[in-house]
């Protein structure tokens, strides 16, 4: 979506509703696209004594699959996202700002690239989650298979008979 801003930059006070829906079903979070439904943008952008902000929320239902113990997990998310909008740079440090240089916003990229960099790096089913077993792949969270650490490999362990 893009969002004609020019007149939030004009008129002090002036302030406009950000409020539609986000097909992000293409998006991959790792190795999956779990964002099958479409996301939710509520938000405001507002002129407050020359300042322009853009507040928002992002709300979100992940539908992906625990990173320990691959089990489905269906977790909803709400990010907050604030940014400062300017129409040009002056010295400031580019990551706080968002330049808008033709009094146009996309929207859309803008919600994709936050989401991308505040999602979490895992997702797990749980805190306590024990994952898979590294020796059969048994869910550990399930049923304690019981291995033990890898076995050796056997021509190595017959390697150090003869050795010894
Ligand atoms: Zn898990
Ligand atoms: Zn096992």
């Amino acid at each position: 979506m893009l969002i004609d801003v020019k007149q939030l930059f004009d008129v002090e006070g002036e302030a406009r509703r950000v409020d539609y829906e986000l097909d992000l079903s293409g998006m991959e979070l790792g190795t999956m696209c779990p964002l099958s439904k479409p996301v939710a943008i509520r938000g405001e952008i507002c002129n407050r004594a020359g300042v322009v902000t853009l507040r928002y929320t992002a709300s979100f239902v992940y539908e992906g699959v625990c990173d320990r113990c691959l089990e489905p997990v269906i977790r909803p998310f709400a990010m907050d996202f604030e940014h400062t909008l300017v129409t040009r740079l002056e010295g400031e440090d580019q990551d706080e700002f968002l330049v808008i240089e033709d009094g146009k916003l996309e929207m859309d990229e803008l919600v994709r690239s936050d989401i991308l960099l505040e999602f979490p790096t895992k997702i797990l089913c749980g805190e306590d989650c024990k994952g898979l077993c590294p020796v059969c792949g048994t869910n550990r969270n399930i049923r304690d298979c019981g291995c033990r650490k890898p076995q050796p490999d056997p021509r190595l362990a017959a390697l150090k008979e003869l050795l010894d």
